[in-house]
């Protein structure tokens, strides 16, 4: 699919053609991301929302586009829902911070699930020890699916946000979120959803999801690093206090005191990666263009057409039997993940090894970590056949 727009692609790795499979960690930008941010700095590159003259309100004028760009793609209500962030970690930080002054107390709780990226669980971890309050996690059946049940039973008066992954950065599973946010709802629980792995994947709309919270990061749907989302309801982010202080978000500055600006700039000091926001919408248009439900489908059929090969010569494929989209994590019996991703890199093939940034999730899988192949638009079954013969030849060279 649209191969040929991702000038990286065509590059060699040790001569031979690359195939890339790290899409989880980053993905490809294609010309047309490229362009727009080369387009910024050489035509109207200047500070925003502070100057009169031309290029600081044609600056302005973009960010402002990228914003109702972003809004229109996650069908916000209105793009004053839509904090522009560094990334998801930064994004999930800064609700951290701004949920834990509002909303947490001693003994209060707040749930992730027990297979969340380090970034959904550390900043929790910290906003908890801050305020002494617990973080929880809903437990993971058998076939590392959620236990709903458990979680039901785990929800109280005491439980003050859910924060979960929407798709598995390590198994690439969708997690019922619509679920669980329609369960914690009942008990007026706000939810916020981790969408780093599911943005580039899906169409993700946050009124059919009803989550109250949503954050992911542009450089993994085909936009630029630096720039990321936090899509908050307008009644939560109106009640919540900013997490960092600075320019732009303020109102008026006296030695008496500050007052904060209206929304989405109380969440937005300093000055804002417009080139960044940008570059992300040209990638939204160019995702839309496509249609987030072609590029959906095209990345299932990779997925499963994947999987059935690894399963094929003898891998152990972790969370299968469950609707994945655009991942999946294997290990070949007892040979360490980090060798077979060594002998692969050797063949152009880049795959991820490691915990994946979810210690946690690996523990209770009981391997020193796992070998990922994630998808993006650009894959093709061709890339898979190619992977599925260097891990072959891997896998002779080490037993
Ligand atoms: N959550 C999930 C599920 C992820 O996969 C990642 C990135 N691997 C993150 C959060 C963090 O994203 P970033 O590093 O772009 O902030």
């Amino acid at each position: 699919m649209n191969r040929a727009d991702f000038p990286i692609l065509k590059e060699q790795v040790y001569g031979q053609e690359l195939v890339y499979l790290d899409n989880a960690a980053t993905s490809q930008k294609p010309q047309q991301v490229l362009d727009a941010i080369v387009e910024a700095y050489s035509t109207w590159n200047s500070n925003i929302h502070r100057g009169v003259h031309h290029l600081s309100q044609v600056a302005t004028q973009h960010h402002e586009e990228a914003r109702k760009a972003v809004a229109q793609f996650i069908n916000a209500r209105e793009p004053e829902e839509i904090v522009f962030t560094k990334g998801t970690t930064d994004a999930i930080n800064a609700l951290a911070f701004s949920a834990g002054e509002l909303l947490l107390h001693e003994g209060d709780e707040v749930i992730v699930s027990g297979l969340e990226h380090h970034s959904n669980i550390v900043p929790w971890q910290m906003v908890c020890a801050r305020k002494k309050a617990v973080l929880r996690h809903i437990p993971l059946k058998e076939d590392l699916s959620l236990d709903i049940e458990a979680f039901k039973s785990m929800l109280s008066e005491k439980t003050k946000l859910v924060s979960v992954a929407h798709v598995s950065n390590v198994l690439g599973t969708i997690q019922p979120v619509k679920e669980i946010i329609a369960l914690a709802h009942e008990k007026h629980i706000p939810v916020c959803v981790d969408g780093a792995q599911s943005v580039p994947h899906m169409k993700v709309d946050v009124q059919d999801l009803d989550c109250d919270f949503l954050a992911f990061s542009g450089h993994k749907v085909y936009g630029p690093t630096g720039i990321g989302v936090l899509y908050g309801k307008r009644e939560w982010l109106e009640q919540l206090p900013p997490h960092e202080g600075g320019g732009e978000m303020i109102n008026h500055v006296r030695w008496s005191g500050t007052t904060y600006n209206e929304l989405p700039y109380k969440f937005e000091a300093g000055t804002p990666n417009f080139v960044g926001s940008y570059a992300l919408q040209k990638a939204i248009e160019y995702v839309e263009q496509i249609g987030m439900a072609a590029i959906e489908a095209h990345e299932r059929e990779l997925t499963e057409y994947c999987e059935q090969k690894l399963l094929g010569v003898g891998c152990t494929v972790y969370g299968v039997g469950q609707p994945k989209v655009g991942v999946i994590s294997f290990n070949v019996g007892t040979i360490h993940p980090f060798d077979i991703g060594m002998l692969l890199d050797q063949q152009g093939v880049a795959v991820r090894t490691g915990h994946h940034c979810a210690e946690p999730l690996i523990d209770e899988l009981g391997v020193p970590g796992t070998v990922r192949v994630s998808f993006g638009l650009y894959n093709e079954k061709k890339d898979i056949d190619v992977f599925i013969a260097a891990l072959q030849k891997a896998q002779m060279m080490l037993s």
